[in-house]
């Protein structure tokens, strides 16, 4: 009765700080972790997560360095700091067309991206490639390909915008 002992343990402690109930198999309660390159920030995410979007605007490509910016959601009150919060640096681009501005969080010691507020829409917004676990959502679109990258070709058949997708229903608020 070991496993179903432990798993009790789980659901106790998780009571405990009043935590939603959700879990994966094995009574593990389940959180998606990051981290930046240094290993001076990390940060944990419980609940769900938005699929992941592929922007190719050349702000997103600057802010990256690469082809594009695979970017997705999570709700900022299941987002946490666990580490390092300190290191944490913003920079605001001047705004081009309506607040809020373009606004990168990253590490100042080691530069990585980091997740950073959406405005004040209540959600985090984070790049997938300084996630450490798998988020369990996949890429489901690109966006802004009107200003990809010459060099780059998209192989894939997901869904792709000219400039600005629409906000799928299940995640606007
Ligand atoms: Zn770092």
């Amino acid at each position: 009765m070991l496993v179903d002992n432990c798993k009790m343990q789980v659901i106790c402690n998780v009571e405990a700080v009043g935590k939603p109930e959700k879990f994966i198999e094995g009574g593990i309660f389940k959180v998606i972790k990051g981290s930046c390159l240094c290993g001076g920030v990390t940060f944990e995410i419980e609940g769900e997560v938005t699929p992941i979007q592929n922007c190719h605007a050349e702000r997103c490509r600057k802010a990256t360095g690469g082809a594009y910016a695979p970017e997705l959601l999570a709700a900022k009150d299941g987002f946490t700091w666990s580490r390092g919060k300190e290191l944490l640096t913003e920079y605001s681009a001047p705004i081009i067309n309506e607040p809020p501005a373009y606004k990168r969080a990253f590490c100042k010691r080691c530069g990585s991206p980091l997740p950073v507020e959406v405005g004040s829409t209540g959600f985090m917004m984070l790049l997938a490639g300084v996630l450490d676990t798998d988020p369990e959502t996949r890429e489901f679109r690109h966006a802004f390909i009107g200003q990809k990258a010459c060099w780059h070709e998209i192989t894939n058949e997901l869904p792709s915008y000219e400039g600005q997708p629409p906000v799928p229903d299940k995640y606007k608020k």
